[in-house]
C-alpha cells in the first residue's frame, strides 16, 4: 500500500458520527497500539493490556457519560481493515455484533495492527507521527495534544508535520470581543502591545463542528483554556462559571478555579456576541467532566 492510501485509511475511520458527538474511541486505540509499536512492543497486545490501558486514557480523554467499553474500539477496528483480532471464531457475538468482553479475557485474545500495516509503519517512523497528529488534529483540541501524548508515551518529532491551520481571524474577533481580557480572571497581560497568554477558545470544539463565531468563542489565559477544555469547569445557561466535584488540589485551586465557581463570565461588549447555549451544552455534554458542585 503506499502512503496516501495508508494516510486515507486512518483519516476514514469508521467513526460514530452525530452531531458532534465525541468519538475518541478508534482513535485512541490507534494512538495507544502505534505507541506501543514505536517503542518495539509485540504487534499483537493482549486485549488484556489494552482493556487497562485503553481504558484509562477513555477516562482521562473521552467524556464523562462514556463507558470504558474497550471491547468496542478493539473489535471493530477490525472493520476498518487496518486491524486484526486473534482467534477471533472462539468469541461469542452480542446483538449488535460486538464481542463479549468476558470471552476476549477468557480466551487471551490479540488484537493489533495487521501484518503488513504494521511493517509499514515500522519502516518510515515519520509515517506513524504523521498519523497520529492527523487523529489529534481530527478529534482533539490543541490543549490536548501534548498530554495525550505523553499518556501514550509518543513523541512528536517528525519533520514536515505541520500543526492545522485555523481561521487567523477567530482568535482576533473573540479577543476583541472580550476587551483582550480572560473570561474569567480578566487576565491581560501584554508584552509591549501583544496580548500574551491570552487565547481565543472554542467552547464547542472546532474538531466536532463548532463554528468559528463570537458565540461559540471565549478568550481566556492560558491556563483557563487548559481547564476549560479538559472539563474542569463548564457554563450554566445564565453564564456561570461551574467547576466540577472532581476538579480539586491545593495550591492554586482556591485562587484560580474555586473562586470563581458560580461567578458570572466576565460578558463580551456586546450581547450578540453572548456564549450560545447551543455550544455550552455540548460542553456541558461532551467535555466536562463529573457533575458540578453545589452553588
Ligand atoms: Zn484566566
Amino acid at each position: 500500500m503506499d502512503r496516501e492510501s495508508v494516510l486515507e485509511k486512518f483519516k476514514t475511520l469508521n467513526l460514530f458520527r452525530k452531531d458532534g458527538v465525541r468519538a475518541p474511541h478508534k482513535p485512541l486505540l490507534v494512538i495507544l497500539a502505534i505507541g506501543e509499536l514505536l517503542r518495539g512492543k509485540g504487534r499483537l497486545l493482549p486485549y488484556s493490556e489494552i482493556d487497562t490501558k485503553l481504558g484509562k486514557l477513555l477516562s482521562e480523554y473521552g467524556p464523562r457519560r462514556t463507558s470504558q467499553g474497550t471491547q468496542y474500539p478493539f473489535w471493530r477496528l477490525q472493520n476498518d481493515d487496518i486491524w486484526i483480532v486473534s482467534d477471533a471464531k472462539m468469541v461469542r457475538r452480542t446483538g449488535s455484533g460486538d464481542a463479549f468482553k468476558r470471552d476476549l479475557i477468557d480466551y487471551n485474545v490479540h488484537g493489533g495492527f495487521t501484518k503488513e500495516m504494521a511493517s509499514q509503519l515500522q519502516a518510515d517512523p515519520d509515517l506513524s507521527i504523521e498519523i497520529v497528529q492527523g487523529l489529534l488534529d481530527g478529534h482533539f483540541p490543541d490543549t490536548w495534544h501534548e498530554d495525550i501524548l505523553q499518556s501514550a508515551g509518543i513523541e512528536l518529532t517528525a519533520k514536515g508535520v505541520t500543526r492545522q491551520r485555523r481561521d487567523p481571524k477567530f482568535r482576533e474577533n473573540i479577543l476583541k470581543a472580550y476587551e483582550y481580557r480572560c473570561a474569567v480572571c480578566g487576565f491581560d497581560v501584554r508584552l509591549g502591545l501583544q496580548p500574551v497568554a491570552l487565547e481565543a477558545a472554542h467552547i464547542k470544539w472546532h474538531q466536532a463542528g463548532g463554528p468559528d463565531v463570537e458565540v461559540n468563542g471565549l478568550a481566556l489565559c492560558s491556563l483557563h483554556h487548559k481547564l476549560f477544555d479538559r472539563g474542569a469547569f463548564t457554563l450554566s445557561d445564565e453564564l456561570e462559571i461551574l467547576v466540577s466535584e472532581n476538579a480539586h488540589g491545593s495550591a492554586g485551586f482556591q485562587e484560580w478555579l474555586m473562586r470563581f465557581h458560580g461567578e458570572k463570565l466576565n460578558f463580551p461588549q456586546r450581547q450578540t456576541y453572548y456564549p450560545s447555549a447551543d455550544y455550552t451544552h455540548w460542553h456541558l455534554n461532551e467535555v466536562f467532566q463529573g457533575d458540578y458542585r453545589e452553588r
